[in-house]
């Protein structure tokens, strides 16, 4: 077999059997096949596509790519769940406790930041001593102690996706839906998982900006679970303004303790139980989504829930007092207000923006390397479509320094809102569930 034949393949549209894509994928993470060799397939791929088939096997290959994490000793069904990515997604702080209330085992993933979006393990990391570098054996003990556990990625888990990503990054085929597909849902399978929910974004802040694209990356993930053995059902949810009123690290722990209190946002209360029934409906802990809906509910207002979360916060060495009395949390030395020039409704707020705002005072990550500000961030005081009078606070920068980074994400936050003469309907959180 030789490299240049499969890409010429590939540019002219024909498809590669699986023997060719174990072949590319075992050759590139072994080092004998060059990045510009993979990088030009990436774009063929780009062009061409890839059919279910295909995309299935790229995901087996780049899941088979590195260590395969061995959940078995785990009794019950492990559901994982996994978001596309967005601005302000305080989703997983409140579900994996919420989820673990519920009866069923999180053994939870997840990954750092990059660009405009957050991750959850920076945001776990602002709490004071709060470990993630958990060994794999403290991992499954957790789970089986406590019912959940939440470790960044460690070890080898798919180099090839690692290796992929990065290359794709930096040639203009990050959106592409069978590379996208096949990269996430190789981490979850390499991760143990029995089954899977994905939130897939949709709108500004994510990648996927048309619902006829997202429809279709959540409908080949699904298909790809499916041959793959593992229960797979995705929730289309709203990203063209920010989840919740928080962005930035310790803002986000401070919502998602709110809203374990039942005290939080409604957008982001809605998200978690809905992506949490449906966990819970794979995991076979209720027999129908409402069921698994107001199981999760009743954890809200019962206190189970945010004393799970305290627990997981123990558990992983996290000082407990931030938990309890969120003020002691280090705030920014200074704040920013945006506030309306005219009255009227907020017909857009566009989370793009808000993200690179956030980015632009330190909440986030231009680069692998750079060092976060957990005390940064940005508060939305008004969401898409509410009433709003000359003079209201708008927004809240959390910075630092009145540097020309200060000044440019100004001006990103007066970008990301307009405001007009005629009342909207509120947009649709979610938009649709694929199984
Ligand atoms: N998230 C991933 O993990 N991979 C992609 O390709 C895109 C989003
Ligand atoms: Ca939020």
């Amino acid at each position: 077999m030789r490299v240049y034949d499969l890409i010429l393949k590939k540019r002219d549209n024909n498809e590669l059997s699986k023997k060719e894509i174990d072949f590319l994928i075992k050759g590139f993470t072994q080092e004998d096949i060059p990045d510009y060799q993979i990088s030009a397939l990436a774009m063929a791929i780009y062009f061409n596509g890839m059919n279910e088939r295909e995309t299935a096997d790229l995901t087996m290959a780049m899941a088979e790519s590195g260590d395969q994490i061995d959940l078995s000793k785990i009794a019950g069904i492990k559901v994982d769940k996994h978001s596309t990515g967005g601005v302000g997604d305080t989703t997983s702080l409140v579900l994996i406790p919420l989820v673990a209330a519920a009866g069923v085992p999180v053994a939870k993933m997840s990954g750092r930041g990059l660009g405009h979006t957050g991750g959850t393990i920076d945001k776990l990391e602002s709490i004071p001593n709060f470990k993630t570098n958990l060994n794999r054996n403290i991992f499954i003990n957790n789970v089986n102690e406590i019912n959940a556990a939440i470790a960044g990625q460690t070890g080898n888990l798919t180099p090839a996706d690692k290796k992929l990503y990065s290359l794709r990054d930096v040639t203009a085929t990050v959106d592409s839906i069978p590379l996208i597909a096949s990269s996430i849902m190789s981490k979850k399978i390499a991760g143990g998982a029995d089954g899977i929910v994905l939130d897939v974004k949709l709108g500004s802040g994510a990648f996927m900006k048309d619902i006829k694209e997202a429809e279709k990356l959540a409908e080949i993930m699904v298909n790809i679970g499916e041959k793959l053995n593992k229960k797979t059902i995705a929730v289309l949810t709203d990203m063209e303004q920010p989840l919740g009123k928080a962005v930035g690290n310790n803002l986000e722990v401070i919502e998602a303790v709110n809203t374990l209190k039942d005290q939080g946002p409604l957008d982001l209360r809605e998200i978690c139980l809905t992506l949490g029934a449906n966990m819970l409906l794979i995991a076979e802990k209720v027999n129908s989504f409402k069921k698994g809906y107001e199981l999760l509910e009743d954890k809200l207002k019962t206190g189970e829930a945010f004393d799970k979360f305290k627990e997981i916060v123990e558990k992983q060495g996290g000082d407990l007092s931030y938990i309890e009395n969120t003020d002691k949390f280090k705030k920014s030395q200074n704040r920013w207000e945006l506030k309306s020039q005219k009255n009227g409704y907020l017909v857009q707020l566009k989370a793009i923006n808000i993200g690179l705002a956030a980015m632009l005072v330190g909440a986030g990550r231009t680069t692998k390397s750079d060092e976060i500000l957990n005390e940064v961030g940005v508060i939305l005081h008004k969401k898409y479509g509410n009433r709003i009078s000359k003079g209201d606070k708008i927004a809240t920068l959390h910075y630092n320094k009145k540097d020309d980074n200060f000044t440019e994400a100004v001006q990103k936050l007066k970008d990301s809102y307009l405001i007009e003469n005629k009342a909207i309907k509120p947009k649709d959180l979610i938009y649709k569930i694929i199984k």
